[in-house]
């Protein structure tokens, strides 16, 4: 029918990278709630599968594909397969990054450095690349990185992997001056602790938990969910004088920011 139509084209179009799992997949969920038609996304099949079955169950208008950011001929399939399906791009949350290193920095190779950099600051970039003109088509829309607390205040052991994030926090502020003519606006998250599988050996030890715990007001650690929410609310006409900014949620940790 015509008026179904009409409120299909009215759907915001997102994409959300790194998003089988953890806070992207949390971060689908919410702007699937919001109404939003998402495109899932991750390295491996099994995982895509996996999340579009559940927010399908849980009434999301919702598809996916592998991507594996790093990579450029996946970068320019996940932007296809959003046009082919749905049309237009009003929402890109860069979500995925990856720590191949723990230890003293001055142990970190070229190669660690190569991959953090390239994956974690270089494809939120070249990704961003990709979806401003249809943003523009659209006549505007939203971006949003996904940092870290270490991204301010940098975590031992974590050198260069922190160094990523604080250069998140850079692009957003290069980009949002440069892209309001457009209207689209580029924002981050900054999560604190957050129990996913990427952060497991933080709060799966108890010692370094009650530790950790001290520097914190609520005193655990967040749910995916408590950042999705954020990520999502970025995107609503209720952010619409945000741009630029980076929004902590980290349970009141002190000391870092
Ligand atoms: P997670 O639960 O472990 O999920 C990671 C997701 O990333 C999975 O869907 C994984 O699926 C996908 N992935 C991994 N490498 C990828 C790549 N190269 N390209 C595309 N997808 C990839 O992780 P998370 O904790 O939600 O982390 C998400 C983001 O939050 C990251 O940017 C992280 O730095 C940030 N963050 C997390 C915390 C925390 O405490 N958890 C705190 C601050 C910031 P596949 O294996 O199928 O690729």
């Amino acid at each position: 029918p015509k008026e179904y139509v009409q409120q299909q084209s009215c759907r915001k179009v997102a994409i959300v990278t790194a998003s089988t799992d953890g806070i992207g997949l949390a971060a689908a969920r919410a702007l699937g709630k919001k109404g939003a038609s998402v495109v899932v996304s991750s390295r491996r099949q099994a995982n895509v599968d996996r999340a579009v079955t559940l927010l399908q169950s849980q009434n999301i208008q919702v598809t996916g594909t592998t991507c594996n950011v790093g990579n450029g001929q996946d970068r320019e399939k996940l932007i296809d397969i959003t046009l082919q399906t749905y049309g237009g791009i009003d929402i890109l949350i860069s979500n995925a990054a990856v720590n191949p290193f723990f230890g003293n920095t001055m142990d970190s190779t070229e190669e660690v450095w190569d991959k953090i950099l390239s994956v974690n600051v270089k494809a939120a970039f070249l990704l961003t690349k990709l979806v401003v003109c249809h943003m523009e088509k659209r006549g505007g829309g939203n971006i949003v990185f996904v940092s870290s607390v270490g991204g301010y205040q940098p975590m031992p052991g974590l050198g260069p992997y922190c160094v990523s994030k604080t250069a998140l926090l850079g692009l957003t502020r290069v980009l949002a001056p440069e892209l309001a003519p457009s209207n689209i606006r580029v924002n981050c998250v900054a999560p604190g602790v957050i129990k996913t599988r990427f952060s497991s050996a933080l709060w799966e030890n108890e010692d370094v938990m009650d530790e950790f715990k001290k520097q914190l007001s609520i005193k655990r650690v967040g749910n995916p969910e408590e950042i999705g929410g954020v990520i999502a609310f970025l995107c609503t006409e209720d952010a619409s004088y945000i741009t630029g900014e980076t929004i902590t949620a980290t349970g009141g940790m002190s000391g870092r920011l």
